[in-house]
């Protein structure tokens, strides 16, 4: 059965190769821990010893709970933990999981502001969309783990989850969150009868406690749109890399098609280096683009003071050794720009005039966007996918290579 969790639909959407060499591949990179990632566990675990001792009663001291932390930290450090900010150590990021275990045990000693329902709770529901959106045809199954589950005095439940994260979310972020809400839908079942729920975010770094709601309606149009992105993975057949500042925590970085090449020459010696097929075609596709851009460059300022000369001389020939030179001067009509807003009396005009269509057609351009973003309805979206061929296609973008100027 298709199962998805929050995660491996913010890895679609954050970038399609990472997805694509995690689900679907399923290559394992042994050993790989981001430090941000290893520091996220530990935490996790001490805050779980802590509510597993408090629902068994017992208070446990901070020392214990930071002692566990440490232990647990030694027990777990092995050489694959990945530290990408070179600023700082292993044990500032250590540090820095004591001091947010520090200000939660201080915030809520003695930890009796709710009572805990689960811990770790692992949730497995379907997915149903709303009527028209979405997947129609086999269900899908979203799966989470919940860090705490928890009923106020109140009868309110709360949906807890911890971060170590340094970005402090918004508001507006904090009420578009997918990974709580999701929950939600699962929690609303196992407890029909509970008076509220909320979606509630410990931001240790900060010692931030986020609260945001949702209501029936937003679950429906939360569930619509995982449903609709869930049918875009699925069809996907191109999964191209998306490169952002994060390729640097992601473990695939040195299989990328993006970054593999520069990982495989910055190996070799200057000499291979120099001879390597992929650099010299670079360098040379470098060339040969300066040399086009100056050629541009000359072919427009020649051609500028051929039109002056022309003008001036009133000629619509020139010769030179052994071509010549026609020049046709005319006046043409000139058009306000679409954005500019007396385009828009003008189209107004026009359609009023029942002329719109004379001017407008199809493009192929916009009908490849069209396709692309599967933003007409899936029957017509299939029907033109029957008239559609795939072309192989490729573009060159030369940019300096990063951390050089
Ligand atoms: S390195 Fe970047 S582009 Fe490549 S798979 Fe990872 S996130 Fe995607």
């Amino acid at each position: 059965m298709p199962t998805y969790s929050h995660s491996k639909l913010s890895a679609f959407e954050s970038c399609p190769r990472k997805y694509k060499f995690k689900y679907i591949d399923k290559i394992k990179v042994e050993g790989y821990d981001t430090i941000e990632a290893f520091l996220g566990s530990r935490v996790h675990e001490a805050l779980e010893k802590l509510y597993r001792d408090v629902l068994m009663t017992k208070i446990p001291a901070l020392e214990e709970i930071l002692q566990f932390f440490d232990t647990d930290w030694e027990r777990n450090w092995h050489s694959g933990v990945e530290i990408v900010r070179k600023e700082y150590s292993a044990e500032d990021y250590r540090n820095l999981g004591r001091s947010c275990l520090r200000s939660f045990y201080q915030r809520y000693h003695p930890f009796d502001q709710d009572r805990t329902l689960g811990l770790e709770q692992s949730i497995t529901f379907p997915l149903i969309g709303p009527p028209g959106r979405g997947k129609k045809t086999s269900p899908v199954y979203i799966r989470g783990y919940i860090d705490r589950l928890a009923i106020t005095p109140e009868g309110a439940i709360e949906i807890q989850d911890y971060k170590t994260s340094r970005h402090l979310p918004s508001r507006s972020e904090v009420d578009a969150d997918r990974q709580l809400a999701l929950y939600q839908i699962a929690v609303t079942k196992r407890f029909p009868e509970a008076k509220k729920i909320r979606l509630v975010w410990h931001y240790l770094v900060y010692d931030q406690r986020l609260v945001s709601t949702r209501t029936s309606e937003d679950l429906e149009v939360l569930k619509g749109e995982t449903l609709e992105l869930i049918n875009e993975i699925e069809s996907q057949t191109e999964f191209a890399p998306t490169e952002t500042a994060l390729c640097n925590w992601c473990e695939y970085i040195d299989i990328c098609p993006a970054h593999r090449h520069l990982f495989e020459v910055e190996k070799l010696p200057p000499e291979k280096f120099k001879h390597n097929d992929g650099v010299k075609l670079v360098d040379s596709y470098a060339q040969l683009t300066e040399k086009k851009r100056e050629v541009e460059r000359e072919l427009e300022e020649t051609r500028e003071q051929i039109i002056k000369l022309a003008r001036e001389k009133n000629l619509t020939r020139l010769v030179g050794s052994d071509r010549q030179l026609r020049i046709s001067l005319f006046e043409d009509y000139h058009f306000p720009p679409a954005n500019d807003p007396q385009w828009q009396v003008l189209e107004e005009m026009i359609r009023g005039a029942g002329k719109w269509e004379e001017i407008t057609s199809v493009s192929h351009p916009k009908l490849k966007s069209i396709m692309k973003k599967k933003s007409w309805p899936e029957e017509l979206w299939s029907k033109v996918k029957e008239f559609t061929g795939i072309k192989e296609g490729a573009r060159l973008y030369l940019s300096r290579k990063r951390g050089e100027k």
